[in-house]
């Protein structure tokens, strides 16, 4: 195997990044990568005193950079070389995602950390752009809509894009003028910490970015619960965003953003372009190995069409191979870690157990670290656990049906709304079924997210709470203020 970087060229610091710089701490939980399974460092677990400096390291840096009321052409100026030095730093980033989670070291170069260093950039520019609103009131007043920086936004990130979340978060809240406290999954802690380190260098004020590592019952908890922090903004499972919803609720009410789980349908028509279709329900459920929130994990196919779409994808799916995320050549990614490789498979032996077809895949690879085979379940009705369940892996039920109506109703999910996508050469019956569908985001003849930023992404119904990304990405780190005077 040809490595695309040497591990051993990475410094891992067992630190959080308070206040412009590394802070040291007791080695509590170990770092593992998830494609040999083998101990990469280990990293501290921010307790609540740790949290409060980090909170007071933000909020001594909004009183003293003037980073909320500068002009916002500097904090413009500020983010835009944050993103030339995320993007001279690639090969380095890159290597830090790598070394512990999912993804492959030509994908995090290329993709994740070239489209983080893109989206910094729009961000940015909305600094100088967007404004309030004059009001239209009587003439015998005079109102206006002002709007402000919410002051800290406590961040809280997942494992499976470490870079690419911290971007969706840090560029909107330091654009709109805030500073952050965030904590990156526990698993993937290290690109983010540099991003934080970069952005010192870069000349953002040191303790507007601070990164505290550690579990979300301990740290996570604290962040959510603590009262210098003024907004949240949360991405993860729907599970953990009901216990912030709950801990919230408990230690005073302050905003929040949440971008959670989903359970995405994509629908084919017997008119669509099969192959087309055939790659993107392939791309919908196969790039990091399922591990994505918009993964397309219920197909949802015509039946006239159907029994040529499942060979058509299962032969896809038996050529994929594991590779080390190390690797030069990219293969198919592994799991996260091995909790989750175990529940990946207790819930295809589940929905197997209730009646589900095993088209293909069903079982780990048979190669060290954590690989799951892509796997096709047919015949699982609404409540099989394949079907109800955001299993994260690499794992896509297959339904079929007679009628739009079918279509529709197998696709809408009870529980979760994040993202849908429609196949079909009836561009009408696109337009009039995208109407129906509850979810945020709707793809037609293509599946997942493209580079326009402008686009906001956000779910429906347990799928999240507001929206990152686009424009409303900043304004949900800004807070409006009606003004009303009397002439
Ligand atoms: P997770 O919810 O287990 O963890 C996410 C983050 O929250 C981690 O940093 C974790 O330490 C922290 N956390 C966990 N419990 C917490 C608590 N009680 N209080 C505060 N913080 C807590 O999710 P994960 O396994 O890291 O990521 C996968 C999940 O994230 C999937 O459900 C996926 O759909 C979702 N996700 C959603 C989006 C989106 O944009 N909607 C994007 C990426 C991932």
């Amino acid at each position: 195997m040809t490595l695309a970087f040497d591990p051993a060229t990475l410094t891992l610091p067992c630190a959080h990044y308070i206040g412009g710089a590394y802070v040291s701490a007791t080695e509590e939980m170990t770092v593992t990568s998830p494609s040999t399974g083998m101990a990469v460092g280990a990293v501290p677990m921010a307790d609540a005193d740790t949290v409060d400096r980090a909170v007071q390291a933000a909020r001594d840096a909004l009183a003293t950079s003037g980073w909320a009321g500068c002009a916002p052409r500097d904090r413009l100026k500020a983010l835009h070389k944050w993103a030339d030095l995320i993007e001279a730093e690639a090969s380095t980033l890159a290597g830090l995602e790598v070394i512990c989670s999912s993804r492959p070291y030509a994908h995090a170069l290329t993709g994740d950390v070239a489209v983080t260093a893109e989206q910094i950039r729009f961000c940015a520019e909305f600094a100088d752009k967007e404004a309030g609103a004059l009001a239209p009131t009587s003439d015998s007043s005079f109102g206006y809509i002002d709007d402000a920086p919410y002051g800290v936004i406590g961040a809280i990130t997942p494992w499976n894009f470490p870079i690419s979340m911290a971007g969706w978060k840090l560029g909107p809240a330091l654009a709109a003028g805030n500073a952050v406290v965030l904590k990156p999954s526990e698993m993937t802690p290290y690109s983010t910490l540099y991003m934080a380190e970069l952005a010192v260098r870069a000349g953002i004020p040191a303790g507007l970015i601070n990164v505290v590592i550690g579990d979300g019952p301990t740290t996570g908890n604290a962040i959510t619960g603590h009262g210098g922090i003024d907004k949240v903004s949360f991405t993860g499972s729907t599970r953990a965003g009901a216990a912030i919803m709950e801990n919230i609720a408990r230690t005073g009410i302050k905003p929040m953003t949440l971008e959670l789980g989903g359970k995405s349908p994509m629908v084919v028509f017997a008119d669509a372009d099969l192959d087309l279709a055939v790659d993107c329900l392939d791309r919908g459920i196969t790039p990091n190995a399922g591990q994505f929130c918009v993964a397309g994990s219920r197909i949802i196919v015509a039946r006239e069409i159907a029994d040529e779409l499942a060979a058509r994808l299962a032969e896809r799916f038996a050529k994929y191979r594991p590779m080390d995320t190390f690797a030069a050549d990219p293969g198919f990614c592994p799991i996260i870690s091995d909790r989750q490789l175990q529940r990946i498979d207790s819930i295809v032996k589940a929905g197997a157990q209730q009646g589900g077809e095993i088209l293909c895949g069903g079982a780990h690879f048979d190669h060290p670290g954590s690989f799951y085979q892509p796997t096709l379940i047919a015949g699982v009705d609404a409540a099989n656990p394949a079907v109800t369940e955001e299993i994260f892996g690499p794992v896509a039920t297959f339904q079929t049906f007679e009628t739009e109506e079918e279509a529709m109703q197998l696709a809408v999910h009870p529980t979760y709304g994040l993202c849908a996508g429609l196949f079909t050469r009836d561009l009408s019956r696109a337009l009039r079924l995208s109407r129906k569908l509850e979810a945020g985001t709707v793809w037609i003849n293509r599946y997942g997210r493209s580079r326009d930023h402008i686009l906001p992404t956000g779910g429906w119904k347990a799928s999240g709470l507001g929206k990152d990304l686009g424009r409303e990405a900043y304004h949900a780190n800004r807070r409006t203020k009606s003004v009303l005077i009397d002439l």
